[in-house]
C-alpha cells in the first residue's frame, strides 16, 4: 500500500476521553472510531490487525481439529427460554422485538443456539467427538463500557463447544482448547496466563480464564512469577495424544495463578516470598467445561455404544478476539507509539523515502516496493512530500516492527537503513539485503 492513497486518519493531539495508552494509541493511530458508547467503526488500520487476529485463530482452531461454521448475531428468544436463560441473563442481554412482535436478542454468546443445531443434526455417539466454533459479533450492554475495544458493547469473539459421548473425552476437549489458546496468544507475541476463574453465569465444573499482565487490566490477580517464564515454543504437540496434551496443561497450571475470584490466600502464601506476585490482568479468554447443563434442558441426547440414550458433556471456549488488539498494544507499545509484534502488524515494514521526488530515491522505494511484495510481504510506502520528523513519527505510532529509510545519501553508497522499531537499532545494508531480512524475519512467523 502506498500511504498517499491510504486511508490512515491518525490524530495530532491526544484524544481526551482515552484513559489507558491502548485506547489512546487506537484513536491516535487512526485504527477504529466510535459511534456510540462501546460501538466501534474498525478503519482500514484497524480492521487489518483484526484480520490478522482472526486468522491466528482460525489457524489454531483448524490446527486443533475444531471446525469452522458461522451462527447469526440475532437469535430467537425462545431458545433461551429452554434453557431458562432468557430470564436469567438481565439487562446485559440486548433486546429486540420484530414487526410481528417476536422476541429476539442481539446473542451475548451461542450455547443454546449450537446446542438446536446439534440436536437437530447429530443423534449417535459415532459422530462424536465434536468441536464446533464461529468467530462473530456479540452485544452485550455493559454498565461501563470503556477502554475502546478492551470493554465494548459489540465485541467480536471465537466461541467454540465441544460435544463429547463421556467425561473423559470432553476433559481431553477441554484440554485441546487450553493447548490451542496458548499457541494461539504466543503467536501473538503475548503472555497470556492460564489462571482458575469461577464460573459465572454460564455454569460448569472446571473453567480456566487467560490472563495478560498489564496495569490497566481490570482483574486482580495472584500468580508465581515463575509462570510467566512458560512458553510452548515451535514444540509440535499432537492434539490426539490425550495425555501429551494433559501433560502440556499440567505443565501451564500447576505453578499458582489465580485471578481475585478463586484466590486462596493460605496457598499462594506457600509460593517463596520472591516467586509471589499480586498484579493486574487482561482477561483475552475463557474455557470452560459444564458437562450436561445445555444437553439437559435443551434435549440434546445421543445414543452411547450400548444404546442408551444419554446427554451429550459439552463445553464453551472463548477468545476476546477485539479485545486482543487493546492487550497486545498495552503490553507492547513505547512512548512513541504502538510496537506491533511480527505475528499482527498491519503492514510487515514501513517504507520512507527521505527525499520524494529525488529520481535516485524515488526509483530505489520503488524497486523495494515490489521486492517485499514478490517476497509475499505487506509494505507500507511512505511516498508523501513530507518531512522526515514527520514520517518518522507516523511510522512510530502505528507500529510497523520494520522500517526501510531510503535517502539519497545512502543510495550514494549503495545502502538504505534497516530499523527495529522495539529497539531502535539501525543496520545499513543494500536495498537487496533488507529484502532478503524482512523475508527471513517473517518466515519465522508465518
Ligand atoms: P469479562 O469478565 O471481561 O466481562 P466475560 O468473562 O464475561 O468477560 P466470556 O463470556 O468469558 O466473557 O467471553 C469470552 C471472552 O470475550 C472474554 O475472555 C473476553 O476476552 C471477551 N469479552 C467479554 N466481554 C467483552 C467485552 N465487553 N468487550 C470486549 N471483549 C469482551
Ligand atoms: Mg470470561
Amino acid at each position: 500500500m502506498r500511504l498517499s492513497r491510504y486511508f490512515l486518519p491518525v490524530l495530532k493531539e491526544n484524544p481526551s476521553e482515552a484513559q489507558i495508552v491502548s485506547h489512546r494509541l487506537m484513536l491516535r493511530a487512526g485504527m477504529i472510531r466510535q459511534q456510540a458508547a462501546g460501538i466501534y467503526s474498525w478503519l482500514p488500520l484497524g480492521y487489518k490487525v483484526l484480520k490478522r487476529i482472526e486468522q491466528i485463530v482460525h489457524e489454531e482452531q483448524e490446527r486443533a481439529g475444531h471446525i469452522p461454521l458461522l451462527m447469526p448475531t440475532l437469535q430467537p428468544a425462545d431458545l433461551w427460554r429452554e434453557s431458562g436463560r432468557y430470564d436469567a441473563y438481565g439487562a446485559e442481554m440486548l433486546r429486540i422485538k420484530d414487526r410481528h412482535d417476536r422476541d429476539m436478542l442481539y446473542g451475548p454468546t451461542n450455547e443454546e443456539m449450537i446446542t438446536d443445531i446439534f440436536r437437530s443434526h447429530v443423534g449417535s455417539y459415532k459422530e462424536l467427538p465434536l468441536t464446533l466454533y464461529h468467530i462473530q459479533w456479540k452485544f452485550r450492554d455493559e454498565v461501563r463500557p470503556r477502554f475502546g475495544v478492551m470493554r465494548g458493547r459489540e465485541f467480536l469473539m471465537k466461541d467454540g463447544y465441544n460435544f463429547d459421548i463421556d467425561k473423559p473425552s470432553a476433559i481431553h476437549a477441554y484440554n485441546r482448547h487450553m493447548v490451542s489458546y496458548l499457541r494461539t496468544y504466543e503467536r501473538m507475541g503475548l503472555t497470556a496466563i492460564p489462571m482458575r476463574a469461577d464460573s459465572g453465569p454460564i455454569g460448569g465444573d472446571d473453567t480456566h480464564e487467560f490472563l495478560v499482565l498489564a496495569q490497566t487490566g481490570e482483574s486482580e490477580v495472584f500468580y508465581d512469577d515463575r509462570v510467566t517464564q512458560l512458553t510452548l515454543g515451535d514444540r509440535e504437540v499432537d492434539y490426539d495424544n490425550w495425555d501429551e496434551v494433559a501433560g502440556v496443561c499440567k505443565e501451564f497450571t500447576t505453578l499458582y495463578a489465580r485471578t481475585d475470584e478463586t484466590h486462596d490466600a493460605a496457598l499462594f502464601n506457600e509460593i517463596p516470598e520472591e516467586h509471589r506476585k499480586v498484579g493486574r490482568g487482561i482477561e483475552v479468554g475463557q474455557i470452560f467445561f459444564f458437562g450436561t447443563k445445555y444437553s439437559e434442558s435443551m434435549g440434546a441426547v445421543v445414543v452411547n455404544d450400548k444404546g442408551e440414550r444419554v446427554p451429550v458433556q459439552m463445553g464453551s471456549h472463548g477468545i476476546g478476539v477485539s479485545r486482543l488488539l487493546g492487550a497486545i498494544i498495552e503490553a507492547s507499545h513505547d512512548d512513541k507509539g504502538i510496537i506491533w509484534p511480527e505475528g499482527v502488524t498491519p503492514f510487515d515494514a514501513g517504507i520512507v523515502n527521505l527525499k520524494q521526488g529525488d529520481a535516485a530515491a524515488d526509483s530505489a522505494c520503488e524497486s523495494l516496493y515490489k521486492a517485499l511484495q514478490a517476497k509475499g510481504l505487506d509494505p507500507l510506502y511512505d511516498d508523501r512530500s513530507e518531512r522526515a520528523g514527520a514520517k518518522f513519527a507516523t511510522m512510530d505510532l502505528i507500529g510497523l516492527p520494520w522500517r526501510v529509510t531510503v535517502g539519497p545519501r545512502g543510495l550514494e553508497k549503495g545502502v538504505v537503513e534497516l530499523t527495529s522499531r522495539r529497539t531502535g537499532e539501525s543496520v545499513e545494508m543494500s536495498p537487496e539485503a533488507a529484502v532478503e531480512k524482512l523475508a527471513e524475519i517473517y518466515a519465522a512467523h508465518k
